[in-house]
């Protein structure tokens, strides 16, 4: 996959336009929130939510974040190939076959369980890592209440062991039940960092909060905030948004051109299968960006809209691989090469990712993380 298409001649088919004062608004917000001695650790796996990894990295680079997340090595790879310097956490399994890349880009490697820490050992090569502590996600990690079992890790002759994390897994919730759970996290995370120091091992830097943790637990602190979504200006709902303490602004643009303008009788067709059928004479825009560059085909028929000159355009029928109709029967002057928006402002109007997920019953972070790498991303 093409991680980071930075198009030298953009065409205009479909893109991305990043916010580069939006992003350094959220780095600003997101910092005021910190904990005392916490830094951020901003998460860029998954082509930075669908951002562009590399452009975006380079931005926060240039912010002064010193330390990022990455889900694989091969992501941690891409990045140090396009000059990124700074600490690359892989937070995820890296097959053995993959070992290699760790040492030789300088990747600090999770380390989900003793016996894997084992086999990174038993290469021989110097690898700096982080230690996993499961603390009742039950995803990656050593169970917490086991120091005697983890610190057994500490002898791994040639793993650095530069930090301990754990994830949490209902922070973004506020139900008592899910509050008291977190903060239960929390406790058994510290009572493990105890556990472990008070049997000599150095634990250099610790880490738990990710966006829900920040925006709802700072007082969990650690050294590190593994901050992801919210970086990007949006949280995984509306209601998780609405519940931030600080104000945040969404940095992707998702746009598409107007291919072709046409005019449908009453009772005419359009899109496979037919599934427009106008109930008047309409008009309708073909957009050239469908699902194969991540637009969800759940907003299929009426279920989403595009914005065209500052007016809402219903998604007409069934979206396409590479294209889709809108119904502009009630937008005035709509023209090929028009500005279509799927995601951003056009006018007084707005679609952010996390109205896209309510449309189509996800979460926001599925819609950014999902668009293609057919896409061209620019900051605009
Ligand atoms: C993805 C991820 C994050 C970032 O999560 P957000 O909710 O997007 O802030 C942090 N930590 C881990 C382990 C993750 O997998």
């Amino acid at each position: 996959m093409n991680l980071n298409r930075e198009s030298p001649f953009p065409t205009g088919r479909a893109w991305i336009e990043l916010d580069r004062d939006a992003l350094r608004h959220n780095i600003a917000a997101l910092s005021a929130l910190l904990p005392k001695g916490c830094a951020l650790m901003p998460a860029v796996k998954a082509n930075a939510y669908g951002h562009g990894a590399v452009l975006i990295a380079r931005e926060l680079e240039r912010a002064g974040v010193k330390a990022l997340c990455v889900a694989t090595a091969e992501e941690g790879a891409q990045l140090r190939e396009n000059g990124i310097a700074g600490e690359l956490l892989v937070l995820g399994y890296t097959h053995p076959r993959q070992f290699p890349l760790l040492a030789r880009c300088g990747l600090t490697q999770t380390v989900t369980e003793r016996s894997y820490a084992e086999a990174l050992d038993a290469r021989g090569e110097r690898v700096r890592v982080h230690v996993k502590i499961d603390t009742g996600m039950h995803r990656l990690g050593e169970p917490w209440d086991k120091p005697e079992e983890i610190a057994r890790i500490w002898n791994c002759r040639n793993l650095q062991i530069t930090g301990v994390f754990t994830h949490l897994c209902a922070a973004g919730s506020p139900l008592p039940r899910d509050r008291a759970f977190t903060l239960a996290q929390g406790r058994a995370f510290h009572t493990c960092i105890a556990g472990l120091r008070a049997r000599g091992c150095a634990v250099p830097k610790v880490h738990l909060l990710a966006s829900c943790g920040l925006s709802n637990y700072p007082e969990l602190g650690g050294d590190y905030a593994r901050v992801g979504i919210a970086l990007y200006g949006v949280l995984s709902s509306q209601r998780e948004l609405d519940a931030c303490p600080v104000e945040l602004r969404p940095v992707l643009s998702l746009k598409a051109r107007v291919a072709q303008v046409r005019e449908l009788r009453q009772g005419e067709g359009a899109g496979y299968g037919l599934q427009f059928i106008p109930q008047r004479d309409a008009r309708i825009a073909v957009l050239t960006i469908g699902y194969g560059d991540g637009l969800p085909r759940g907003l299929s028929c009426g279920t989403g809209a595009a914005l065209i000159n500052g007016r809402r355009a219903p998604i007409a029928g069934l979206v396409c691989m590479d294209q889709t109709l809108a119904d502009v029967t009630d937008i005035p002057n709509v023209s090929p090469g028009d500005t279509a928006v799927l995601i951003g402002k056009s006018g007084d109007l707005e679609l952010t990712a996390c109205t896209l997920a309510e449309q189509t019953g996800t979460i926001s972070n599925e819609i950014l993380s999902r668009l293609g790498g057919r896409l061209e991303r620019i900051y605009a």
